[in-house]
């Protein structure tokens, strides 16, 4: 049997289908996570990293790029032929309004913009142009797919992003429908971030918010906590994000559930300076930001006038990370893009204000970027846990010990697939203590 066979082996015994799977079981602090398959047997599917201190957070986002040194993609700017400008800072009379967002916003917006882009850009996209890496958005879901609410067509893309709310209230049989739906789904990558209606999502909170929602109280709130997570990192091909990011074919991309404060939903902060500190996770460089919540001025004007968005998130992205693409949905009444000059903001609400699915997928291009050796490596990371086990099986086919020693070669390549595969889910776990 040659190494890349023993690989092979030890892959599809790692990829299990959802189908498959009867139960999931997870320890009390929600670490190692198994699932029964319909077989009767047993297999452990998901490690759940330790719970990570704010400071591992930090130091991880801090190191997440530290191989990737290409400039980041082009802003919006650059696309219609303007001169890229960065909006100015936000005066410090619109800061003293960080409580009070629709006043905050009359002061800002006499210094910047956040112009409407036509909607057909997104929504009947031209065709892909060689070299780039085609995004498909959908975002407040809210378990259409279980309500059997028709939702409208996903377009092909290289990877489909939900910024959160699939559920209407996270618990553990909507997640599963979710898990199911988005499983089945033909994307090649797929990443999510959970939202405020993601209760179970939430551990810190869903003690709380179990009870207040009426949810079962068969399953205590941190194990259904841990297994609606597990459930989510056995989707195939699916990163789901929490303060934590991954790149597709070079494009960096970060994902963060919190939106400023709402009747303590889950991932709900105070505005200023909590928020703010979720927000300087993200690494400068970025080019997709996921968020659950818009940036203050860009999709967030909400039904009743008042605009709900966070005026530090706008401040960070302007200011800081300066992505291409910031991707969010919450306020389902703001689906749409605008850009601010620089960045595309796109409000990807599939549902309406009503709560039906009637919002199309939004859809953009964002030009790869990798050399010739990034995009093998890229064509590795379509399904992940083949990506990475191949890359340390042509490590391994690189040093002189592996060319005298076959035999010894296969079984160390064996140990790496094992090795890798553990690490492709520590990072689906996610990195944070409340995540
Ligand atoms: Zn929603």
């Amino acid at each position: 049997m040659t190494a890349f066979t023993t690989h092979a082996i030890a892959l599809a015994s790692a990829r299990t289908s959802l189908r498959s799977v009867t139960s999931v079981v997870t320890d009390r602090d929600g670490r190692r996570t198994e699932q029964r398959l319909a077989d009767g047997s047993e297999e452990v599917v998901a490690t759940l990293p330790p719970v990570a201190v704010e400071q591992q957070a930090e130091q991880k986002s801090a190191d997440m790029y530290s191989d990737l040194t290409l400039p980041q993609a082009e802003p919006e700017s650059t696309r219609t032929g303007s001169t890229p400008t960065t909006p100015p800072p936000i005066s410090a009379a619109a800061r003293s309004l960080v409580d009070e967002p629709t006043r905050a916003w009359q002061i800002i917006s006499a210094k910047q913009q956040a112009r409407p882009l036509p909607l057909e850009r997104f929504t009947r996209p031209p065709a892909q142009a060689p070299g780039t890496v085609r995004f498909v958005c959908i975002s407040d879901t809210h378990s259409a797919e279980a309500r059997g609410r028709p939702l409208p067509a996903l377009p092909d893309g290289d990877v489909l992003l939900h910024a959160g709310d699939f559920t209407q209230t996270g618990r553990l049989e909507e997640i599963a429908s979710f898990c199911k739906w988005f499983g089945s789904l033909p994307h090649k990558r797929k990443i999510v971030i959970a939202g405020n209606h993601d209760l179970s999502l939430h551990g810190a909170s869903y003690g709380d918010t179990s009870r207040r929602f009426g949810h079962p109280a068969s399953t205590e709130p941190a194990e259904a906590s841990a297994q609606a997570r597990a459930m989510l990192s056995a989707i195939p091909n699916c990163e789901y994000l929490c303060d934590s990011g991954t790149s597709v074919r070079g494009v960096r991309v970060w994902g963060s559930p919190w939106q400023p404060w709402f009747h303590d939903w889950a991932f709900n902060l105070p505005r200023g300076d909590a928020c703010r500190r979720k927000w300087e996770l993200i690494p400068a460089g970025t080019d997709v930001v996921m968020t659950h919540g818009p940036a203050l001025g860009h999709g967030d004007l909400c039904s009743s006038g008042m605009r709900a968005g966070c005026l530090d998130l706008l401040d960070e992205l302007q200011q800081r990370i300066r992505p291409a693409y910031h991707v969010f949905g919450h306020i389902h009444e703001g689906y749409g893009a605008t850009t601010d000059g620089r960045t595309t903001y796109v409000n990807a609400s599939t549902c309406t204000l009503r709560y039906r699915p009637d919002h199309a997928p939004l859809v953009f291009d964002v030009p790869a970027r990798e050399s010739q050796a990034e995009a093998l490596a890229a064509d590795m990371e379509a399904a992940e846990l083949e990506a990475l086990a191949v890359r340390e099986f042509m490590k391994l086919h690189a040093t002189p010990r592996d060319e005298q020693h076959g035999s010894d070669g296969e079984e160390t390549a064996a140990a790496l697939a094992e090795a890798a595969a553990a690490r492709a889910m520590r990072r689906k776990g996610g990195g944070h203590e409340l995540c």
